[in-house]
């Protein structure tokens, strides 16, 4: 007994819970709703939601094969066996084959698979190369993206998914508490960003995926990375990271800096911009559409002039990928629904100036938001 319970504690069964046997079940019905037969999910972010393996993306073949009537198979390179039968799908109960260098993986696949089956689903991400070997593999079926079908199980997170989201909210937090480190005048905004990179790591990620640390003109850029610009005092910082846990679940906030004293129109362009990310993000809440949380933060940045200056969507969503399902954007007429997590992420910018953008990530509640990231959202001073 006492032997027993001792393993029973070794089991990792959080991981466990986060990746539950019963989502193959729900993959293959919604699969059978949409009409297929089958889907085939290759490495990346779609098999390891439904298995739990994080899996190689390598050009050998590692592939979930899960018929809507028959039995699922995972197909790995022998040499990957070890790796996939240690993951949580080694705990799934189902068969993982393992197939040798002279085999054809695509033949095998198309042996678990009903003969004549007409239509299968190919997660988005596939390489083409695999999706056109299962073309030959498997000549009468029609492919189709499954990303609709996977899309739509895994915007709709379990407690699980939110507490792993939550914990990568906090390890993000406390990389923004620490900015003032590393962020001051005379330094590059490559040296910060390096610094910063360390410290996602050093504060729970497994790896940092991105860095944005746009100084000055730069902030004005979306997506700008870094640069081997000095900030100068005066400068407002756009800083805006996110990074991988050890779950597999995605971080990204980002936070607005001025070293010193920011010019006065940028504090005006500030508070409004403060102002929007704030009514979207009290906005929250079942049965609010996405296009409608979009426009409520829109609205409030075109009445203060700067609408034309607000470029991009409101937020994406976020999971097992730093962007998912569901999008939060103008003509996106989805009502939220409890369990869906995305960023709200307003932001202004003016071309060769400066810019700003605020980013939290929410989790859609029974009766409202929970915001995921909980710094400060007033403009930070820096000295
Ligand atoms: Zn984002
Ligand atoms: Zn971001």
């Amino acid at each position: 007994m006492r032997d027993r319970a001792m393993e029973s504690v070794q089991e990792p069964t959080a991981s466990e819970s986060l990746y539950p046997a019963s989502r193959l079940a729900a993959a293959r019905e919604a699969a059978a709703r949409a009409g297929l037969g089958a889907l085939l999910v290759s490495p990346g972010a779609d098999l390891r939601y439904l298995t739990g393996y994080e899996a190689m993306p390598l050009e050998r073949l590692t592939c979930l094969v899960l018929p809507v009537d028959g039995d699922p198979v995972l197909l790995v390179p022998k040499l990957e066996q070890p790796a996939a039968q240690a993951s949580p799908a080694g705990r799934l109960g189902i068969e993982i084959c393992a197939w040798d260098e002279t085999d054809d993986p695509y033949a095998l696949a198309a042996a678990h698979l009903p003969p004549g089956i007409a239509r299968v689903g190919v997660d988005n991400h596939m390489w083409a190369e695999k999706v056109m070997a299962f073309r030959a593999a498997l000549p009468n079926a029609r492919q189709e993206l499954a990303g609709g079908v996977l899309g739509a199980l895994r915007m709709r997170k379990t407690p699980q998914e939110v507490a792993a989201l939550r914990q990568a909210g906090a390890a993000i937090d406390r990389v923004h508490e620490r900015i003032a480190e590393w962020l001051r005048a005379g330094r590059t905004e490559r040296e910060v960003g390096r610094d910063i990179a360390d410290a996602i790591v050093a504060e729970g990620h497994v790896r940092a995926d991105f860095v944005i640390v746009g100084s000055g003109p730069n902030g004005a850029s979306p997506h700008h990375e870094v640069s081997d610009r000095v900030i100068e005092a005066g400068d407002p910082v756009v800083v805006d990271i996110g990074g991988t846990t050890r779950d597999g679940y995605c971080s990204d906030s980002t936070r607005v800096y001025a070293v010193g004293e920011p010019p006065e129109e940028f504090r005006r362009l500030y508070d409004v911009l403060r102002t929007a990310q704030i009514a979207q993000t009290d906005a929250v809440r079942p049965g609010i559409t996405a296009e409608r949380l979009d426009a409520i933060g829109r609205e409030i940045i075109a009445d203060a002039g700067y609408g034309e200056y607000f470029i991009h969507r409101t937020g994406h969503g976020i999971g097992l990928e730093g962007h998912e399902e569901p999008y939060i954007v103008a003509g996106s007429a989805l009502p939220l629904e409890p369990g869906m997590a995305f960023s709200i992420e307003p932001g202004i910018y003016l071309p060769g100036r400066y810019g700003a953008r605020i980013e939290d990530i929410l989790v859609c509640t029974d009766d409202g938001g929970e915001r995921l990231n909980l710094t400060g959202r007033d403009l930070v001073i820096l000295p």
